[in-house]
């Protein structure tokens, strides 16, 4: 049979990213090759998210033009798969009827039939959730690729329910993969050349909670640090109330665990930190970024800041800005809220608006720039350790991260891809660093 082509479109967090890896290696399974452009596919699929409104309009936008593409090639099938998907089910073949199947975040090892089902003219949705950790027995292995840098699922959905957040209602339970299986997958990945893992998971420091076989993240981070080959752990997104005594430990004496972690705040302020239903309050929080870096001095720390939350004062929003310049953040993804489906906050009254939203969120943004080249100036001089990851955009450069996640281009050959280099930093670029080898 003729090899089929399939091209991804991939919106939202890593957990996408991660999950279009499986879809492609699933569709492997039935002939199907992964292309770069709409034109050359027999199949679309467009993995979606939903965290923010914006997010999912931008879906529909996409969803709609594709029909100009059908006109052309009235055979080509689009199927939507990710956080929208799971949200809207088969509504969405109604919505849109030039779709042929949806499919949930725990729907992906159907694919292969659903897509066979497509190419025989029948339209199908399956977003049924799977409640245990037997979900992780429903993909293909490791198979290789490429790549220096790998992200390893270590478990799926969330059980916190922030009164904002959409993810538990699109991507289910928390449940915990078994250790053996993440282990054995980060194994065959340092086999195949990867030097970096990233454990990914909504909430990764409360690893083991629910499913796992009773193991527990700072353990799981010892065992991925004793594999051979790999040089770097980091670890995404945990979660400030699960930042545990032995979590802290770990960045005491395993040398491989980056020094640089993402724990996003939300907001610096008490009375929003409740309402956001976060679990900790302003100072909890600072007091266990003081712990981390009286452990590990160098570490960076990166966040997600919500601004104009129901009910947000201009002096609450001062305390996200106060926060920001007290834990000295080296970057973070700030939001305007955004009401979403079935969660608390969006029965909440707001009566802030629009425009003092993006003004705020604007104020956050100077404030994290001047926060970022402040801290990138210090380090013009030194040497950093970099892992190289590639070819950089400028002919002859060569680019990688340092252990607190800052990148950093430098004149030299591609053979150095996947080795440990120290640089000299040369210049500040804000969005990264130069350097040169001496
Ligand atoms: N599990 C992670 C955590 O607890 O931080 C992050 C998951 S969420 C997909 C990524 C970020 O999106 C959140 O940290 C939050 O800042 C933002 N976010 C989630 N829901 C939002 C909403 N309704 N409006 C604006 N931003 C939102
Ligand atoms: Fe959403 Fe909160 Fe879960 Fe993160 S921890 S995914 S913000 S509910």
């Amino acid at each position: 049979m003729q090899q089929k082509k399939v091209h991804i479109m991939t919106f939202g967090c890593q957990m996408n990213v991660s999950d279009s890896e499986k879809i492609v290696a699933l569709l492997r399974t039935i002939d199907y090759e992964s292309v770069p452009s709409i034109a050359e596919a027999d199949l679309v699929i467009v993995n979606t998210c939903s965290v923010r409104a914006k997010a999912e309009e931008r879906i529909y936008g996409i969803l709609l033009t594709m029909k100009g593409e059908l006109k052309r090639r009235p055979n080509l099938l689009i199927g939507v798969g990710g956080c929208v998907a799971q949200q809207e089910g088969a509504r969405l073949l109604q919505k849109i009827p030039h779709l042929s199947f949806v499919f949930g975040t725990h729907n992906l090892h159907l694919l292969p039939q659903m897509v066979r089902q497509a190419e025989a003219g029948k339209r199908t949705s399956e977003t049924a959730f799977i409640d245990d950790d037997s979900r992780f027995d429903l993909f293909p292995d490791y198979d290789g690729g490429s790549g220096i840098t790998r992200a390893v699922t270590i478990m799926q959905g969330c059980d916190n329910y922030c009164s904002y957040c959409i993810v538990p209602y699109v991507r289910g339970r928390e449940v915990s993969r078994q250790k053996a299986d993440i282990l054995e997958e980060i194994r065959k990945a340092a086999a195949a050349g990867v030097k970096e893992v990233t454990l990914l998971g909504q909430n990764v420091n409360s690893y083991g909670t629910r499913g796992g076989g009773g193991a527990d993240f700072a353990g799981l981070i010892r065992d991925v640090a004793k594999i051979a080959g790999i040089k770097r752990i980091r670890f995404m997104t945990s979660h400030p109330k699960d930042m545990s005594a032995p979590l802290m430990e770990c960045y005491a004496d395993v040398e491989k665990l980056c020094s640089h972690i993402h724990l996003p705040v939300q907001s610096g302020s008490n009375r929003i930190l409740e309402l956001m239903n976060r679990g900790y309050t302003r100072s909890a929080y600072i007091a266990k970024i003081e712990q981390l870096k009286s452990i590990r001095p160098d570490i960076l720390v990166t966040s997600d800041i919500i601004v104009g939350f129901p009910g947000e004062t201009d002096e609450d929003f001062q305390e996200s800005l106060s926060l920001m310049s007290e834990v000295g953040y080296a970057d973070t993804y700030s939001f305007v809220y955004s009401p979403r489906p079935e969660t608390k906050a969006a029965t909440l009254p707001d009566t802030t608006s629009k425009v003092e939203k993006s003004e705020r969120l604007k104020r956050l943004f100077a404030l994290q720039k001047s926060l970022t080249r402040s801290l990138q100036s210090d380090y013009v001089g030194r040497c950093l350790e970099v892992l190289v990851e590639g070819v950089g955009k400028k002919e002859g450069q060569i680019y990688g991260r340092t252990s607190g996640n800052r990148t950093v281009n430098f004149s030299g050959s591609s053979a150095l891809i996947g080795t440990l280099q120290r640089p000299r930093i040369i210049k500040n670029l804000q969005n990264s660093l130069l350097g040169e080898l001496e």
